[in-house]
């Protein structure tokens, strides 16, 4: 059916028809989660203004993924207060569902596609709405369509991964205009007051025939609260509670936007001279709203463009491929944009098109062979989990990075570099660094469980970077140190605060 979304962000799931008796058209807000900037939600709002049907929007979270934990069922459920005062005074019927029993959502998106028209789901390339979107709304019996939010660049539109971010970035510098004016600067929320809307009533015969039990609003309230009420409201949920909300981040577009803005406000002139000073505190911190879906990349750029009164003139077809210079912007916006699009989407790019994104094999071969080869040499220290995860290493600055990790669920991208190549030089071998990276940056960051997530992990094994002089351990992968971190940057308040 037509829209007006860009063709390479729409996936159809499967062949299959739409319903003409359905109730209404079932949007699946899975990553995506927000109203602005949402090419899913504008999609299926135009799918329901065309079929002449209420939109009911579903925001889920469910609890049998592996790192569901009191950390991230906080975050997304302030995401979903927010999103339910978004949505109150259009016509859309959005209900915010975490699943509070194992099992409870179980079959619901089948039970409920049984009486929609269509459905769509936000497309995610990797963890768990990946697994949902190809594994069970790819098999519902009507048409069923995946529509990617997550970038400037549709995930699709490379047609095969980049090993490179100089590729990616060649790429992107020769495809992005075309999406610029009509995604950025275009509709940024679809006109969400003219469709029909259901009724409590019509949603309470929904729900009853498929068996399916709201979320109570008071319960909602208390469990995104980050005190005692919130830890006591989520304690009856079978998730993980070692892995407790943080207090310094929480979840909802609202509270992504008012830190967007401090961000463009505030620090991104000397984006480029403080990124990598872990003491500084330079950077956006965006990262676990962008992961949660609460903000789009292309809000924030929407920002540092109007607010550098960027037009495509200003565009130097010269400098294309380059890390700075292309955009015509200041050195500080050039660098964010290199690192919001270029690092981030080249992420999205990978896991879309390798499935084996999380494991050994997405290693280039050099690096898999030169750490294999080096698997054996001398190690003078290692560490089992355990101390990793508890800060028990005699290195001040890899232990407060962990700190950080744990009481934060973040790390400064400086020092997650260098903990990451610390894991590499400690674990028992390369291998086995890996699983360790994945479990402790899954399982306690918020902005974890994310393309980038993988990037970064897989960065410190070689992946996307170029060979290196031969050394122990790590062979020709790049190798890091603390001592020369300490020499390059001042760490004194990082270290007071998380040492
Ligand atoms: C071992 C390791 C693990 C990592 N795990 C994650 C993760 O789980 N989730 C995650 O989002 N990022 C991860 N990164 C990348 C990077 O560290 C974070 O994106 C960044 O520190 C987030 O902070 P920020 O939002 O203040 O970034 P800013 O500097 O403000 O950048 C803005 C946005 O650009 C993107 N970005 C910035 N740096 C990178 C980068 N190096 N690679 C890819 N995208 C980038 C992020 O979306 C970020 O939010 C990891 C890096 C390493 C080395």
């Amino acid at each position: 059916m037509n829209s007006s979304i860009s063709s390479e962000r729409i996936r159809y799931l499967n062949e299959n028809k739409v319903n003409p008796n359905g109730k209404f058209v079932l949007y699946c807000m899975i990553s995506a989660r927000r109203v602005k900037w949402n090419f899913g939600l504008k999609y299926a709002v135009e799918m329901a203004r065309k079929l002449e049907k209420p939109l009911l929007v579903v925001e889920s979270l469910n609890i049998d993924h592996k790192w569901s934990s009191d950390r991230i069922h906080n975050f997304v459920i302030n995401g979903m207060l927010n999103n339910r005062s978004d949505f109150e005074d259009t016509s859309v019927t959005y209900v915010p569902f975490v699943e509070t029993k194992r099992n409870q959502g179980k079959g619901i998106l089948k039970k409920l596609s049984a009486l929609s028209s269509m459905v769509v789901i936000d497309d995610f390339p990797t963890y768990f709405p990946r697994i949902v979107a190809n594994n069970v709304a790819a098999k519902l019996p009507i048409l069923s369509v995946a529509i990617d939010s997550n970038g400037i660049l549709p995930m699709n539109l490379a047609g095969k991964e980049c090993l490179t971010a100089h590729s990616f970035r060649r790429f992107m510098h020769k495809n992005v205009l075309n999406f610029i004016e009509s995604e950025i600067y275009g509709e940024k929320l679809p006109i969400m007051t003219d469709l029909k809307k259901l009724s409590q009533k019509e949603l309470k015969v929904i729900a009853d025939e498929v068996e399916w039990e709201f979320t109570p609003l008071e319960w909602l309230w208390r469990a995104a609260q980050i005190d005692d009420i919130g830890i006591s409201a989520l304690s009856s949920i079978d998730i993980n509670h070692s892995v407790f909300p943080v207090t310094s981040a929480i979840g909802g577009s609202s509270n992504a936007f008012i830190r967007m803005s401090e961000f463009v406000d505030e620090k991104l002139s000397k984006y480029s001279e403080n990124r990598n000073k872990p003491s500084e505190k330079a950077t956006s911190g965006l990262s676990p709203w962008l992961h949660f879906g609460h903000i789009s990349s292309h809000e924030i750029v929407f920002q540092i463009l109007s607010k550098e009164k960027w037009d495509p003139s200003l565009i130097d077809e010269s400098r294309i491929g380059s890390r700075a210079g292309w955009w015509g912007l200041s050195e500080s916006s050039e660098g964010f944009l290199d690192q919001l699009i270029t690092w981030r989407e080249l992420g999205f790019n990978f896991a879309n098109f390798r499935s084996d994104h999380t494991d050994w094999t997405s290693i280039p071969k050099w690096a898999q062979d030169s750490l294999i080869k080096h698997s054996l040499d001398f190690k003078e220290e290692t560490y089992s989990f355990e101390e990793l995860e508890n800060s028990k290493t005699s290195d001040p600055i890899w232990n407060a990075a962990q700190r950080q990790l744990v009481s934060e669920g973040i790390i400064q991208n400086y020092l997650r570099m260098l903990w990451g190549k610390k894991i590499l030089q400690w674990a028992p071998d390369a291998k086995t660094a890996m699983e360790w990276m994945i479990k402790l940056n899954d399982k306690w960051a918020l902005d974890g469980r994310d393309p980038n997530s993988y990037t970064g992990i897989f960065w410190v094994l070689g992946r996307h970077d170029r060979a290196w002089f031969e050394r122990p351990i790590f062979g020709k992968v790049r190798y890091m140190t603390s001592n020369s971190t300490k020499k390059k940057y001042k760490l004194d308040k990082y270290l007071e605060i998380y040492g």
